[in-house]
């Protein structure tokens, strides 16, 4: 019963102390934490020591980690008996281009009226600022009503978020054992659509690869050559073109090893969430699903393999015309991919297939760029459901597990180098503007994600 009495008290300070919180929301929003731009370092850093010193004034112990890019800062409560977390955000922004198109100064952040409520607008509301803090407020009420911050913590916040993470494998891979818990959280996705909250527990990886075919070692009158000589272009276009079949599937030998079939339960989740495939390409200007025959459109974008070409160029392109068989031509394609897909095997089938299609007297050469493996968690972990039925009760609205067709590179980073799986919980929503001018957060999301994370630390901690 005291359990009980203590949650609600905590849900209550929370509500109580909004006012508080959105206040301390914009000193973070007024510092510009632009990672990608070396003239804004300084004030990264300052981003980095307002985070830190709220922290300890929450009563964490909390420091700041050089590294070779933008510090990290660290977070943790003493080690306890129940289950340890690790939650995970970044303190850094989107650059503000186009300024122009902003309302209002970005980094002059307010509380503005919209017709479907308040928001909060300012560069970093959303991305990742305004979500990172609804964990920090969720904590800071905890402490003013049970005494003591919940033991087994620690925060991390990362700097560079927005520029790549160069230092954060090896910031990881230095520290693999003061931050490995058994479970991460992080703070850094959406809503699904109309508001219901949402654990995205799967996340497809990623393959990328360029690749330059040359024929003649000049290029051609197609007069003098055409007919005769091997054209690159055409040469490319036929191995590209004979990746998929007229049902959308991708034929490189072994590519489905790995891609997994929709468990009952997830399909269940995911039909009811009312996809319009139809609606969703209608906002693009399209309206027909281009992906393999048979599949669902939330199947084809969160739990089907992709091959895409991302580019392609060669020959003349310029200006009027001109009859050429050009020496040479690329392609960047790239794979996104499910499962346990392995990307170095899809790689090397790709360059097999590609070498296959290639005349004698042409060659070839390839440039790997970047692959990561699908991140997929383990929900029977019971954490899972807890999370769920809390974000359930707090948000009115059956929570959904749900996918993602991007990639979230430092939800396999924790897989790959700390060995734990991650919960990914998010009150953003579609119309937030992240990267973009005009960024927003609603309150609503701040407030509701404050008491969803008491929520669920108090299941977790339950547990
Ligand atoms: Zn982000």
């Amino acid at each position: 019963m005291a359990e009980n009495t203590d949650a609600d008290a905590v849900l209550a300070a929370l509500d109580d102390g909004l006012p508080a919180a959105l206040d301390r929301l914009m000193q973070f929003l007024r510092i510009p934490s632009i990672s990608t731009d070396p003239a804004f370092a300084a004030d990264v850093r300052r981003a980095a020591g307002w985070l830190r010193d709220e922290l300890a004034g929450v009563g964490f112990a909390a420091a700041i980690h050089d590294t070779a890019g933008h510090p990290m800062v660290v977070a943790r409560t003493p080690p306890g008996p129940g289950r340890s977390l690790l939650f995970y955000g970044h303190y850094d922004v989107q650059p503000v281009d186009p300024v122009a198109l902003w309302d209002r100064d970005p980094f002059d952040p307010a509380i503005q009226d919209t017709p479907a409520g308040p928001v909060i607008r300012g560069r970093g509301a959303s991305d990742d600022k305004g979500q990172l803090m609804t964990f920090v407020e969720a904590c800071r009420a905890w402490k003013s009503v049970r005494g003591a911050l919940p033991d087994g913590l620690t925060l991390l916040f990362e700097g560079e978020e927005e520029s790549g993470s160069p230092s954060l494998q090896p910031f990881l891979r230095e520290n693999a054992d003061a931050l490995r818990a058994s479970l991460a959280l992080i703070c850094d996705t959406g809503l699904y659509a109309d508001g219901r909250p949402a654990i995205t527990t799967q996340l497809r990886g990623l393959m990328g690869e360029e690749i330059v075919v040359r024929a003649a070692d000049r290029d051609l009158h197609s007069g003098s050559f055409g007919g005769l000589a091997a054209n690159p272009i055409q040469v490319l276009v036929n191995a590209l073109a004979a990746v998929k079949d007229a049902d959308g599937r991708v034929t490189l030998p072994g590519f489905y090893d790995g891609a997994p079939e929709l468990t009952d339960a997830l399909r269940a989740d995911w039909d009811g969430l009312g996809f319009d495939a139809a609606e969703y390409l209608g906002r693009v200007g399209l309206g027909q699903p281009i992906g393999e025959r048979g599949r669902t459109g939330l199947e084809m974008a969160w739990n089907r393999p992709t091959f895409e070409i991302n580019g392609i160029t060669g020959g003349y392109t310029g200006d009027g015309f001109k009859t050429v068989l050009p020496a040479e031509a690329r392609a960047k394609v790239s794979c996104r991919l499910v499962g346990t897909q392995d990307p170095e095997a899809i790689r090397a089938a790709l360059r097999a297939h590609v070498r296959a299609h290639l005349p004698p007297d042409c060659t070839v050469e390839f440039h790997p760029h970047g692959s990561s493996p699908a991140s997929v968690m383990d929900t029977s972990d019971p954490a899972f459901a807890d999370a769920r039925t809390a974000l359930t009760t707090e948000w009115g609205r059956e929570a959904a597990f749900i996918g993602s067709g991007g990639s979230i590179p430092i939800a396999g980073d924790f897989k790959t180098i700390l060995g734990m799986d991650t919960m990914l919980i998010g009150f953003g929503r579609d119309d937030d503007r992240i990267h973009s001018p005009n960024e927003k957060y609603d309150v609503e999301s701040f407030a509701k994600g404050a008491r969803s994370w008491a929520r669920i630390l108090s299941a977790l901690r339950a547990a």
